[in-house]
């Protein structure tokens, strides 16, 4: 008998009829032979509109950083009593836990905690008895604060690859609105074409570039325990995609060049501008930023030309997340004293696309094709950035999604179908 994890998003049980569905798919795989634990996200936009309302009773809700995880969490435990309740309904045994009955510890920190230990025993009595066992995802407790954490936006998956690692499951499927990993946001290039399969690096340097199909702490943990997923859809029988942590045996296939890009919308830029071209400036800069409590990106800093050494000034820019923007830049403008620099400039209006592939650490050529499709598109670049697998760059948020089509193109990705989007309002 087979042990399987099967987590579905928020599109996937946006409405009573798509729940009765997605119960109806469940006791389809308990009934086939195996033993199924479910993970939940909160039905459909649940989790925006709850914040929405947060910020109608309160300017700065995340200052009740505790209260927010308690408001949050709340669309997860509808989704997974509904679930269960529908699958009472249709004849099959379960049971929903929330993240803390199931054994999810983390760390304290609100919004953003860590999994620290899984002890699924409720998950596993449930599973004995021969019950279906439904998870709330994107919850945890932590022991010291007693208190209900959360993991992020999007961290129902790092439950379900929690699960699927501590309880040693065959497999652990992400259902979601599309039919796997494609080459490209379908929503933003319908020509994108689906991957059968994607190594896990590749997929992590997807995650971070800003594909949301997966939770980028989701791939991280997958690499660490050696957990295979599939990415599929819940309206479709569609096979999906497998992202793989080991290469299946027998594959002889090599890495393409590109896998595939990702557009990024929720970055933003800080330049500071003439500061002294001496040692330790860019430490004094960085260490305001990572006190003010912020994950940066790129950083460029020009070569500065000036005759005389004792006056060269220099210009150090870096990108950040877009929610970060106004705080950091209010610790920089308060150490302008300190740090001796002449002004500083904030850009909200910035994309960020990436191209990915494993490929790429044996062939030449991947840059120079990015920026020839980028200049014939007329789409200017204001910073570069790479990785080993990864060449990412900075336009002008408004010229992303232009961007993004005339690299897939260039890259020879596009396909003549058009992907489907079965559900979902993409927010
Ligand atoms: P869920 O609610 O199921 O977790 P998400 O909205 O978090 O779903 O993620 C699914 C969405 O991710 C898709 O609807 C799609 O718009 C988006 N997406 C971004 N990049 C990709 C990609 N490379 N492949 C597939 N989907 C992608
Ligand atoms: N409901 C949470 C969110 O919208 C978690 C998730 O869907 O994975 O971010
Ligand atoms: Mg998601």
């Amino acid at each position: 008998m087979a042990l399987i994890v099967q987590k579905f998003g928020g599109s996937s049980v946006g409405d009573a009829a798509k729940i009765k569905h997605v119960a109806k798919r469940v006791i389809e795989t308990q009934r086939a032979g195996n033993q199924v634990v479910v993970v939940v996200s909160a039905m459909g936009d649940t989790t925006d509109e709850l914040i929405d309302l947060a910020q109608s009773v309160s300017a700065n809700p995340y200052d009740a950083a505790r209260e927010m995880d308690m408001l949050l969490t709340s669309g997860e435990r509808i989704s997974m009593a509904l679930l269960a309740i529908a699958i009472n309904a249709q004849g099959a045994n379960s049971r929903s836990f929330t993240g803390s009955q199931a054994g999810i510890m983390t760390s304290a920190k609100h919004g953003d905690a860590r999994i620290s230990e899984v002890t699924p025993v409720r998950i596993r009595e449930a599973l004995d008895a021969g019950d279906i066992a439904i998870v709330a995802g994107f919850q945890g407790f932590n022991k010291d604060s007693k208190d209900i954490t959360t993991l992020g936006r999007g961290g129902s998956d790092t439950t379900a690859v929690a699960l699927a690692a501590a309880l040693d499951a065959d497999v652990c499927e992400i259902y979601s609105d599309v039919d796997g990993v494609y080459t490209a946001d379908p929503r933003v290039i319908p020509q994108a074409h689906k991957l059968d399969q994607i190594d896990i690096e590749s997929m992590l340097e997807l995650a971070a570039a800003g594909a949301k199909i997966l939770h980028i702490r989701a791939v991280e943990y997958a690499r660490r325990h050696n957990v295979d997923l599939r990415v599929r859809s819940t309206f479709s029988k569609d096979p999906g995609t497998i992202v793989y942590s080991t290469k299946p045996e027998g594959s002889k296939m090599e890495e393409p060049i590109v896998s595939g890009i990702a557009t990024d919308k929720g970055q933003a830029k800080i330049t500071v501008i003439g500061i002294p071209d001496v040692p330790g400036k860019a430490a004094e800069v960085f260490r305001v930023v990572a006190e003010a409590d912020s994950n940066i990106d790129m950083i460029v800093q020009n070569n500065p030309t000036g005759v005389d050494v004792t006056d060269r000034v220099a210009d150090i820019s870096f990108t950040l997340p877009l929610g970060d923007l106004g705080r950091v830049a209010g610790a920089l403008e308060a150490a302008k004293a300190t740090l001796g620099y002449r002004d500083l400039e904030q850009d909200a209006d910035i994309g960020k696309l990436s191209v990915v592939g494993a490929g790429m650490r044996t062939h030449s050529g991947v840059s120079s094709t990015l920026f020839a499709a980028l200049a014939k598109a007329g789409i200017n670049i204001e910073m570069i950035s790479t990785s080993e697998i990864r060449i990412s760059v900075v336009t002008s948020s408004k010229q992303l999604d232009d961007a993004a089509r005339a690299v897939h193109t260039a890259f020879g990705l596009d396909s003549d179908e058009e992907a489907t989007v079965y559900a979902g309002t993409g927010r």
